[in-house]
């Protein structure tokens, strides 16, 4: 039996891709080792979103070199974002690679093992095919692994947004969504084997169903659909760009139960200037409108972001004004980041105006301000009975078993009788950052 080793960086985006690749190398005859040393072939699914994660992936092949000089039997392929981006290059700069692949090639990754074994050669396998169809077939047989009680499932690839920032709309090409038969297929599957949470997946979810499909159908309706689906107990998406965000999703998180109280709706900045120099195409008074029309619906709803700091041309006051949407919206969860320009994208051409020293403050600053909210959210649920889908065994010292509520906090928990897919109440005693530590009472 041959053995993969597997190794992502990045968005969950990523994270899916890999065990799609696992899944199909599973029936090429493949199994996953978690010792690079074991391994046949190893595969990075690499993320170019940030400098850093482009430096981690290169000091990880640093380590991986001495391996493929002492086997060179070894295959080495760089999957991923990274990888549409620099193409050749990164051949150039690290020739014992025997393989670059881009994002939309997940589905031939056994042909693209197959061309090393017979060829030899080194290659690059990149490009979009805009005319082919986003389908993720079904592969019979067993699966590698269970999907767990919580369960991702891809439904649009690419994006159409081109915010000035980012390289998505470059590495993972256009948007096109799945077959709605498709997925609701994939999702009784999971739900077949374990999975009784949904979490529905793309960079901008909302805009599903506009292109790719043979018939256009909004996301609210996909909703809907996935809810009909026996033995699915809760649903989740993400991500959620504000434009796409219509009344009717509105309307579901009313009208579906499953529908967690939870949105991960990215703000990026609190300032219109600065909004409108990445190209988000809405006014901050909009996207505050937006939440305020959700929160009259759905009033205990959790809201995360996305937010940069020290974006080009961003002043004291601008930044002042995303400090003020953070305490307005209250935001439970912050994904923050200070701004590095990225080749390729619109705003790699402005002049990087931020000091660094400056853009270090700033995001320190939101770090503070954010931890001071969850912390304010988080004592808010001591003594309270709180709805947890568990999901394993806990790591945390005189805690059993972890989970999530449906407002996607992490909540560790006191109790033997438990089992992961399991749904209890638990009561909650004590906080910790973005962490419950409750008991079963
Ligand atoms: S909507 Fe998201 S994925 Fe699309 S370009 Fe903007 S930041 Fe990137």
């Amino acid at each position: 039996m041959k053995q993969v080793y597997l190794d992502t960086f990045g968005c969950q985006m990523n994270v899916a891709d890999t065990d799609r690749m696992e899944l199909v190398l599973f029936h090429s005859g493949y199994r996953r080792t978690l010792e690079k040393e074991d391994a046949d072939l190893i595969l990075v699914n690499t993320c170019s979103i940030r400098e850093k994660a482009e430096q981690k992936t290169f000091s990880l092949f640093g380590g991986l070199k001495p391996l493929k000089m002492a086997n060179p039997d070894l295959i080495l392929g760089l999957t991923g974002c990274l990888g549409q981006q620099d193409g050749e290059k990164l051949l150039k700069r690290m020739p014992y690679l025997d393989f670059v692949m881009g994002p939309d090639q997940v589905e031939g990754i056994a042909q693209a093992v197959d061309r090393v074994r017979t060829t030899s050669k080194s290659f690059v396998w990149t490009g979009f095919d805009q005319e082919k169809v986003y389908s993720i077939p079904e592969l019979p047989g067993d699966l590698p692994k269970s999907p767990g009680p919580s369960a991702f499932v891809n439904i649009i690839k690419g994006c159409d947004k081109f915010c000035t920032f980012c390289v998505v709309p470059f590495t993972r090409g256009r948007e096109k969504s799945r077959e709605p038969e498709e997925l609701y297929e994939e999702i009784r599957h999971l739900v077949s084997h374990g999975a009784k949470e949904i979490i529905l997946l793309g960079q901008n979810v909302n805009s599903y169903g506009k292109r790719g499909l043979k018939k256009p159908m909004p996301f609210h309706e996909l909703l809907y659909g996935v809810a009909e689906i026996p033995g699915v107990q809760r649903l989740r998406f993400t991500t959620s760009h504000p434009n796409d965000f219509t009344r009717e999703t509105i309307r579901a998180y009313r009208d579906l139960d499953i529908l967690v109280n939870h949105l991960h709706l990215p703000v990026q900045s609190g300032n219109n200037q600065v909004l409108r120099a990445m190209r988000r195409d809405h006014t901050i008074e909009e996207y505050r409108d937006l939440l305020a029309e959700l929160k009259s619906e759905v009033p205990d709803i959790a809201i995360s972001t996305d937010i940069i700091v020290g974006f080009p041309g961003e002043t004291d006051s601008a930044f002042a004004d995303t400090l003020k949407i953070m305490q307005e919206v209250g935001y439970s969860s912050s994904f923050m980041f200070a701004y590095s320009p990225r080749p390729g994208t619109p705003a790699n051409e402005l002049p990087d105006s931020v000091p660094e020293e400056t853009k270090k403050q700033r995001l320190q600053k939101i770090i503070a301000l954010q931890s001071q909210l969850t912390e304010q959210q988080g004592q808010s649920y001591i003594g309270k009975n709180v709805e947890v889908l568990i999901e394993g065994r806990s790591s945390k010292p005189g805690y059993t078993f972890k989970g999530r509520n449906p407002q996607y906090w992490n909540v560790n928990i006191q109790g033997d009788t438990l089992q992961a897919g399991e749904t209890v109440t638990v009561q909650v005693e004590t906080v910790s950052g973005h962490t419950l530590n409750a008991t079963t009472p």
